[in-house]
């Protein structure tokens, strides 16, 4: 797999790459790079307006993306955004601003990345709605409190699988839950589509946000999918070109289509790219891959433990191959650096998700995040590398 990757080639340090910041983002294929230096060497012009030839080309390209996010993940409904982000915070002014008011209740964890935060925190400021935060518990959502937060509750918004922890969440259970009381559900997929693949009708969510540049596609675009219902629901909050039927001087209408959302020029080539990643992906058997990954981080934690790590990943059976850890004295960036003076990238710090880290009781961690193109020699390196650093600073 490693020879689809491009980057693979290159030294760090005087040494090969051994990539573990997959859920920070993961390298991209050849024939995505391709994909996006193709379309700006042969068919690069606007989408949706002229009626030339590489309008049309253009157009086609971008539109593939928006038709396989569809197809993939089961959606009757893909508005294309810049990423997770921009997802949540379109959920926030689209369908928050006009269904909640003063009083009104959303549900949050304590799992959730800072995205999944602040677009509601802010959206609490303006509109006075009260903010529920399920607690974790030793590494899960507590269900029970989650159960008493539901009373009353307007929309719940749950990190599908945790960037921090690799902890995949019982979503069907939570989603459930929600419907049972009229609440509509925000997923935040970002770290979920790439290790597993989601109907999204048939898990029936109303929302699910995620970002291309974690599961190989490019930076700067994603994906918000929204049922028909949902859908229905939201006003456009940015106006602009593209996302218009008619405009006069007295007012506008809008299109009834995914574009409603999408004011300007989009993401055009990285929507051509996005494309050649699920066409890659596609032909990949995420099922098998998590459980090799699984087993070789399940294999990492132990060696870390043994060197006398704490390691706060559970890597339960459907967890995602994430492994936070701490060492009781080296701190996070230090082994970091010397990691890195090796040629092996891990990522450290809180993970845009500084109450997670308050409830673990840690202002950051140490994050090997494996993808795909990872295998049993990488988890080698990363030890011994892991060794070296301990000598190191012994
Ligand atoms: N949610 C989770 C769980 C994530 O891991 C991330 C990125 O790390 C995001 C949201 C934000 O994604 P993006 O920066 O691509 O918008």
């Amino acid at each position: 797999m490693k020879q689809d990757f491009p980057i693979f080639l290159r030294k760090v340090n005087g040494n090969s790459l051994v990539y573990l910041d997959n859920a920070a983002t993961t390298q991209k294929p050849a024939c995505v790079i391709d994909a996006m230096s193709h379309f700006y060497t042969s068919s690069n012009a606007n989408v949706h307006r002229a009626v030339h030839t590489l309008a049309g080309e253009a157009t086609e390209g971008y539109e593939a993306c928006r038709s396989l996010l569809k197809q993939r993940y089961n959606s009757t409904r893909a508005i294309i955004t810049s990423g997770t982000t921009e997802a949540i915070n379109l959920v926030a002014r689209s369908w928050g601003e006009s269904n909640l008011n003063s009083g009104d209740v959303v549900v949050l964890t304590e799992m959730e990345h800072h995205s999944d935060i602040v677009p509601w925190q802010m959206l609490a400021e303006r509109k006075a709605i009260e903010l529920r935060y399920i607690p974790v518990i030793d590494g899960e959502l507590d269900l029970d409190a989650f159960d008493v937060a539901l009373e009353g509750a307007k929309l719940v918004c749950v990190v599908h699988t945790s960037n921090v922890l690799g902890i995949r969440n019982p979503v069907e259970k939570i989603i459930a839950a929600a419907k049972s009381v009229g609440a509509r559900i925000l997923l935040d997929a970002a770290q979920a589509v790439p290790h597993e693949m989601i109907d999204f009708q048939q898990l029936g969510a109303d929302f699910m946000a995620f970002s291309a540049h974690k599961m190989c596609g490019p930076t700067g675009i994603g994906a918000l999918l929204v049922n028909d219902t949902a859908f229905d629901e939201m006003e456009p909050f940015m106006g602009g070109g593209d996302m218009i039927q008619t405009v006069t001087l007295e007012g506008s209408t809008y299109q009834t289509n995914e574009h409603k959302f999408e004011a300007g020029t989009p993401r055009i080539a990285e929507g051509v790219g996005w494309a050649a990643a699920l066409d890659w992906i596609s032909k990949v058997d995420l099922q098998q891959h998590h459980k090799r990954l699984l087993s070789i981080a399940t294999s990492i934690k132990s060696s870390l433990q043994e060197r006398g790590m704490t390691v706060y990943s559970p890597l339960g059976p459907d967890d995602a191959a994430v492994v936070s850890f701490t060492h009781p004295t080296i701190h996070p960036e230090d082994f970091a650096r010397l990691l890195d003076a090796q040629g092996i990238a891990v990522r450290t710090g809180h993970h845009c998700a500084q109450p997670l880290m308050d409830k673990l009781g840690v202002s950051g961690t140490i994050r090997a995040s494996l993808y795909l193109y990872n295998d049993d020699s990488d988890a080698e390196v990363f030890l011994s590398g892991i060794d070296r650093v301990l000598e190191v600073m012994a």
